[in-house]
């Protein structure tokens, strides 16, 4: 059942927050275990359902919490061996603001360890498993989030995405993600991986679902400073008529997509040219060269961020009396792209290669959004794929550097702090494709008015429960 009607049915007494929490347990206790969504669940979740008041706005409704948005009490790892054990003593400014509508914590999603990586393989604990495939990867870093949406495991999830670790994910398990522009959702309780690019974003099976979930979590916030000053308003967006859009394709040298993308894309766009939208050919020239300074930007942000994981803090403490060796003890049980992304990140940084690298990608940066924001002057929203390709196998990107080509299509919202919402579009041999939106910074609301009128357009053709029956 979408989330929104489970809202209805409870606001209207037909089912009760405890029955819907029931449900949701049972099964995920009988379908994650072939799956690996969740690293850990609610232990006292029926005790809160019971307790909750059912006349409370999000009331019955369930959200699985990628593990590294901090939940008071709850475990939170962000899939790394350090933080094992780790209880936050404060709530993730997303999570409080959910809890206090009524919607109540289901579990913990599993992702790449920090969120760096692109399939969850990368998790310290084990690897996620497509819902649609279980020998395919759900995407990541927020795989355990996506995987759990589609298996409709949980109604909802919360994800982040640094530089596609929403959207990605979302694709690859045909189900709705959005990345919001850069400081619509506070990340106060969102641990830093690299902090220019995070946002937490939600996760669903339908446009409204979204709408719900950002109501809810988006909005300023004075714990974050770079919280943006801009209430939500998605819920009222989505009323609002569709108004006919230019809408811009980017063709950048897109030619590596796989034959189902590139149908999906054309299919794409016949609907929204039958919705009114004027459609046409533009040029982004700098998001082919995104990917490269992606992959300095973050990992320089990503050394600062991680050194303060030295055991003095929070999580695993090694052994040893001796401040510099009980230092290193604890830092050795980080993950290997974890440790390579930090040594990046230091030589980026480092004296006499800061100018060469990190001043470059940063010159980069401001280049690629001009050149955003010319092409808005030109078009009102812009469509390219979420991924090459649909789901890849399990174990088949040993090589970092063709994980990280796996982001080719994402990393140019993420550097440029723009909106962007992957959707579900297609299939191609039985696996999920995802194509994205992009809006102008700010307009999120519009963004998912556009992507409703997709969604109803196809009549939900995209949409499938790949365990049999959804709840
Ligand atoms: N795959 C990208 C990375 O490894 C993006 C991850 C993310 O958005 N958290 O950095």
């Amino acid at each position: 059942m979408l989330a929104h009607e489970i809202r209805a049915r409870v606001a209207r007494g037909e089912v009760s927050p405890r029955e819907v929490a029931q449900a949701y347990l049972e099964r995920v206790r009988r379908l994650d275990p072939g799956l690996g969504a969740f690293l850990s669940l609610n232990g006292r979740l029926l005790e809160e359902a019971e307790a909750l008041d059912p006349s409370l706005p999000l009331a019955g409704l369930l959200v699985a919490v990628k593990d590294n948005i901090a939940t008071q009490g709850l475990p939170t790892t962000a899939g790394s061996r350090l933080l094992e054990g780790f209880l936050p003593p404060y709530e993730a400014t997303a999570v409080a603001r959910l809890k206090a509508l009524g919607a109540l914590v289901l579990g913990k999603t599993n992702l790449d360890e920090f969120g760096m990586g692109s399939s969850t393989e990368h998790s310290v604990f084990f690897p996620t498993k497509n819902p649609f495939d279980p020998s395919r990867v759900p995407g990541g870093s927020s795989g355990g989030s996506a995987a759990a949406v589609a298996a409709d495991l949980a109604p909802l999830a919360l994800g982040s995405d640094t530089g596609g670790s929403v959207r990605q994910p979302a694709a690859f398990c045909g189900v709705y993600g959005l990345k919001p522009t850069y400081g619509r959702v506070s990340r106060y309780g969102l641990l830093a991986y690299a902090s220019s690019l995070d946002q937490i974003g939600p996760l669903a099976r339908s446009v409204r679902d979204l709408a719900l979930l950002l109501d809810a979590v988006a909005g300023p916030d004075p714990r974050d400073a770079t919280s943006l000053d801009q209430p939500p308003r998605f819920g009222e967006a989505l009323e609002a008529p569709l108004r006919p859009l230019r809408l811009g394709v980017v063709r950048e040298g897109l030619s590596g997509n796989s034959r189902g993308v590139e149908r999906a894309l054309e299919e794409a766009l016949g609907v929204f040219q039958g919705l009114g939208f004027a459609v046409r050919e533009v040029s982004w020239p700098a998001l082919l060269q995104a990917l490269a300074a992606y992959y300095i930007l973050a990992p320089a942000e990503a050394s600062a961020n991680l050194a303060r994981y030295d055991g003095t803090l929070y999580g695993y403490r090694a052994e040893g009396e001796e401040l510099w060796r009980m230092v290193e003890a604890t830092r050795a049980r980080l993950g290997l792209e974890v440790k390579r992304r930090i040594l990046v990140g230091t030589f980026v940084l480092s004296s006499g290669y800061y100018e060469a690298y990190y001043g470059r990608a940063q010159a980069f940066r401001r280049r690629l959004k001009a050149e955003a924001r010319a092409l808005f002057q030109e078009v009102d929203l812009l469509l390219l794929p979420t991924t090459p390709h649909p789901a890849f196998p399990l174990g088949s990107r040993p090589d970092p550097l063709a994980m990280y080509r796996e982001d080719l299509y994402t990393v140019g919202a993420s550097l440029a702090g723009l909106p962007a919402l992957s959707f579900p579009a297609g299939f191609e041999e039985g696996l999920p494709l995802g194509l994205q939106l992009l809006a102008p910074w700010g307009e999120d609301e519009g963004l998912l008015r556009a992507a409703l009128a997709f969604e109803e357009a196809t009549d939900r053709a995209f949409l499938k429960a790949p365990l049999g029956e959804a709840l």
